[in-house]
C-alpha cells in the first residue's frame, strides 16, 4: 500500500484538481493507495484572515468566505456532470453555512481562541477532500472521504498539537481497513474528547507520514510542484539537478538548510518505521523524483547537496577574559534563549578566545541587546572586547552521507572558495560529519554556490 499526499499547490484550481485526479486514478490501477490532501491553495490563509477580521468586528471576512466558496463551486461546475453536482454542492454548502455561523459568532464575541481557529481552519481540508473523493467517485472508483479527526489523536496544544502516535496508528489502521480508495484530510486531528486540532502549518506532510506509519505503507509519496530535491537552488546554480536518492539524514539536513521540500520533523513517523519517502511532481508525473530511504549506496560522490540560508547575521564575542572560565558559553546561550533568539550555528576555536554566534538577521537587535546586558560587567572591565554585529551574510552548507570519514572534503571546499577570493567568516562541522556549514557575505553567495557545485557535483547529475 502506498500513501500519496498532494499539497495545496497541486490543488490550486479545477485544472490542477483534474490533473491530480488523473494521477490518482492512474496510480490506483498500479496498486492499493491512500490519498492525503491539503486544502486548496490559499484556503487556509484565507480562513485565518477571515477569523482575524471577524475577531476585529470587520465584515470583510465575508469576502474571504466568498472567495473560498467560489473556488470550490467553480471546481464543481467545471469537473462534475450536471447530474452529479447536486450532492456535492449540498455537502459543501452545509460546510459554508457552518463556517459562516462560526465566524459570525467570532464577530459577535470579538474573540477567536486558538481552539476556535483550529476548527475554522479544519474546513479547508474537509472541503477539498469531500470534493475530491466525490469527484473520483463520479469517475467510477469508490473513493471515500476520511476525516482525520476520527483517526489522529493529539493533545490540546491548538495550532500545533502533539500527536499520540500509538493511539493514532491503531485508529487509522482500523478506519482504513476495507476501504477501496480513502481520501484523508491532511493537517487536522482531534483530542481524545473529539475537539478539533491542527498539526501546524503545512502539516499535511506530517499526516501522510503518520498514516504511512499506521498502515506500514511500502512508500509515502509527497507530490509537489518540483521534480524532487535539487542539488542546489536552481535560481542560483544553473547546473543544479534532481538528486535521485537521499538518506533520511541527508534529507533532514538539506531541508533544515532551506531546501523546502519536506519538514524534518514530519519525517519522524516514517523514519521510525523505515518507510521510504518519494518526492514527486504532480506537473511532471513521469519524473522519477527523489527517493528518501534509510541508507543510500553511492560511490561516486561525497557531497550530495548544497544549501544556503539568506538573511544571516553574526556576533563574535571575543576577549582574553573568556579563557578557561567555565560558564561563559552557558550565560551567552541562556541570554539569547531568554530573548528568543534562535541560534543557527556556533563556532568556538580551542583557544577559547572567541565564540561566534550565528542567527537570523531579524533577531539582530534582540541578540545584541541581550548579550550586552548579560555581559555588561565583562565589557566594562574589558575582559570581553566590545562586539559588533555583522549583517548581510549567508550560511551555506554542503551535505552528504559519504562526507563521513572522507578526508579532503573541507580542503577542497575552502580552497575552491579561496581561489575565488571569497572570505569565510565562520565554519562549523558537526561530528556527524554529514554537514559542513560556513558563513560568507551575501554578495559572494552566487559565486560561492556555483564554485562549490562545480567542485563537487559537476557532471554527477
Ligand atoms: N492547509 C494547511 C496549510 O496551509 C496544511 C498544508 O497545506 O499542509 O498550512
Ligand atoms: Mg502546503
Amino acid at each position: 500500500m502506498r500513501v500519496l499526499k498532494f499539497g495545496g499547490s497541486s490543488l490550486a484550481d479545477w485544472q490542477r484538481i483534474e490533473n491530480v485526479a488523473k494521477i490518482v486514478l492512474d496510480e490506483f490501477q498500479r496498486g492499493k493507495i491512500v490519498v492525503v490532501l491539503s486544502a486548496m491553495k490559499g484556503v487556509t490563509d484565507r480562513l485565518i484572515d477571515a477569523s482575524r477580521k471577524a475577531e476585529m468586528g470587520r465584515e470583510g471576512y465575508r469576502e474571504d468566505i466568498r472567495w473560498i466558496s467560489e473556488k470550490h463551486f467553480e471546481t464543481v461546475r467545471r469537473l462534475f456532470q450536471p447530474k452529479d453536482q447536486t450532492g456535492i454542492i449540498t455537502s459543501l454548502q452545509l460546510m459554508f453555512n457552518e463556517i459562516d455561523d462560526l465566524l459570525h459568532g467570532v464577530e459577535l464575541i470579538r474573540e477567536c481562541s486558538p481552539k476556535t481557529r483550529d476548527l475554522i481552519m479544519s474546513f479547508g481540508e474537509r472541503m477539498s477532500c469531500t470534493l475530491f473523493a466525490s469527484y473520483i467517485e463520479s469517475r467510477g472508483v469508490k473513493a471515500e472521504m476520511v476525516d482525520a479527526r476520527e483517526c489522529i489523536k493529539t493533545n490540546n496544544r491548538f495550532g500545533s498539537a502533539i500527536v499520540d502516535f500509538e493511539r493514532s496508528y491503531k485508529l487509522t489502521a482500523g478506519k482504513l481497513k476495507g476501504k477501496v480508495l480513502p481520501v484523508i484530510t491532511g493537517f487536522i486531528a482531534s483530542t481524545e474528547e473529539g475537539i478539533t486540532t491542527t498539526l501546524g502549518r503545512n502539516g499535511s506532510d506530517y499526516t501522510a507520514s503518520i498514516v504511512g506509519a499506521a498502515i506500514g505503507a511500502e512508500c509515502i509519496e509527497i507530490w509537489t510542484d518540483v521534480d524532487g530535491v535539487l542539488s542546489a537552488d536552481p535560481g542560483y546554480v544553473k547546473d543544479a539537478f534532481v538528486i535521485p536518492q537521499l538518506s533520511y539524514q541527508e534529507a533532514m539536513e538539506l531541508s533544515y538548510f532551506g531546501a523546502k521540500v519536506i519538514h524534518p520533523y514530519t519525517m519522524i513517523p516514517a523514519v521510525e518505521k523505515r518507510i521510504p519517502i518519494r518526492i514527486r511532481n504532480s506537473l511532471n508525473p513521469s519524473a522519477e523524483g527523489t527517493l528518501i530511504t534509510e541508507s543510500v549506496e553511492r560511490q561516486d560522490r561525497a557531497v550530495t547537496g548544497i544549501a544556503s540560508i539568506d538573511s544571516i547575521a553574526l556576533i563574535n564575542v571575543e576577549g582574553g577574559g573568556m579563557i578557561g572560565i567555565p560558564g561563559v558559553a552557558a550565560r551567552i546561550f541562556g541570554a539569547l534563549a531568554k530573548a528568543s533568539v534562535n541560534i543557527m550555528m556556533i563556532s568556538q576555536a580551542s583557544s577559547e578566545h572567541s565564540i561566534c554566534l550565528v542567527f537570523n538577521e531579524s533577531d539582530s537587535q534582540k541578540a545584541l541587546d541581550s548579550l550586552r546586558e548579560e555581559l555588561a560587567l565583562e565589557l566594562e572591565t574589558k575582559r570581553i572586547e566590545n562586539f559588533e554585529l555583522k549583517r548581510d551574510l549567508v550560511m551555506i552548507a554542503i551535505i552528504g552521507e559519504n562526507m563521513r570519514g572522507t578526508p579532503g572534503i573541507s580542503g577542497k571546499l575552502f580552497s575552491s572558495l579561496g581561489r575565488e577570493g571569497i572570505n569565510v567568516f565562520a565554519i562549523a562541522q558537526g561530528s556527524s560529519e554529514r554537514n559542513i556549514s560556513f558563513i560568507i557575505s551575501k554578495k559572494d553567495e552566487v559565486r560561492a554556490l556555483n564554485t562549490i557545485h562545480t567542485a563537487f557535483l559537476k557532471g554527477k547529475g
